[in-house]
């Protein structure tokens, strides 16, 4: 669903991401972990077409005519940035059907309940904590059914049972068919991937 060929990235003189190349195919989930500072935040950025490369590229399957990525060929991208950013005014349960809004069928409720936020789901996120928020990001991620799902340590304020529940959502869209890149250096989440790659 996607290749990253020789994908190099650069701050000034900071090397954020050394060359790096990948594949993503239907179906799998992939771990991405690698030291702090190795530039996984950067390959995720990347992936989804935020931030350009200094060099190699991002190529989408199918191909583009005009490749932009501003146009992804995929269904739906999902992202669960690293810093979680909710819609402010909306409540929980309305992030995650706002992000459903084209796909009729959604479940969002069967998320919510699968990420434990049934009981939050009237709140807003300024009234939720830092993991209810960060679960709440991986359930809008997941709410249009995305093809490609690209989540950066999403599990980094969970417990441990809750972190659980995370990985079930992910591993469960992976397993309906989407692409899911994961950044993290969460045991479990390694042990939940098909694939592991590291950075640095
Ligand atoms: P972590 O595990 O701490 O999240 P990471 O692997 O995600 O780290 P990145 O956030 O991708 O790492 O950053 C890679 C490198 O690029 C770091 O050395 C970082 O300081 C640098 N960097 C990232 N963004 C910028 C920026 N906007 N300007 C300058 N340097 C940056
Ligand atoms: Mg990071």
């Amino acid at each position: 669903i996607l290749t990253v060929s020789g994908v190099r990235k650069d701050y000034g003189r900071t090397t954020a991401l050394a060359p790096v190349s990948l594949e993503l195919y239907p179906g799998e989930l992939v771990v991405l972990t690698g030291p702090s500072g190795s530039g996984k935040s950067t390959l995720l950025m990347i992936a989804g077409g935020w931030e350009t490369p200094d060099d190699g590229e991002v190529k989408p399957h199918p191909p583009l005519p005009d490749v932009r990525m501003a146009e992804q060929p995929w269904e739906h991208l999902g992202v669960v940035p690293q810093s979680i950013s909710l819609l402010d005014e909306l409540t929980i349960e309305d992030n995650l059907a706002f992000a459903a809004r084209r796909t009729g069928d959604a479940d969002v409720a069967g998320l919510l309940a699968a990420l434990d936020l049934t009981h939050l789901a009237g709140r807003l996120p300024g009234e939720t904590s830092r993991g209810e928020q960060q679960r709440a990001a991986v359930g809008r991620a997941l709410a249009a059914g995305a093809s490609l799902v690209l989540a950066d340590e999403p599990t980094s304020h969970q417990d441990r049972r809750r972190g659980a529940l995370v990985l079930d959502v992910l591993r469960a869209a992976a397993d309906r068919g989407a692409s899911v890149l994961i950044a993290s250096h969460d045991p479990v989440a390694i042990g939940r991937a098909d694939r592991e790659i590291t950075l640095g």
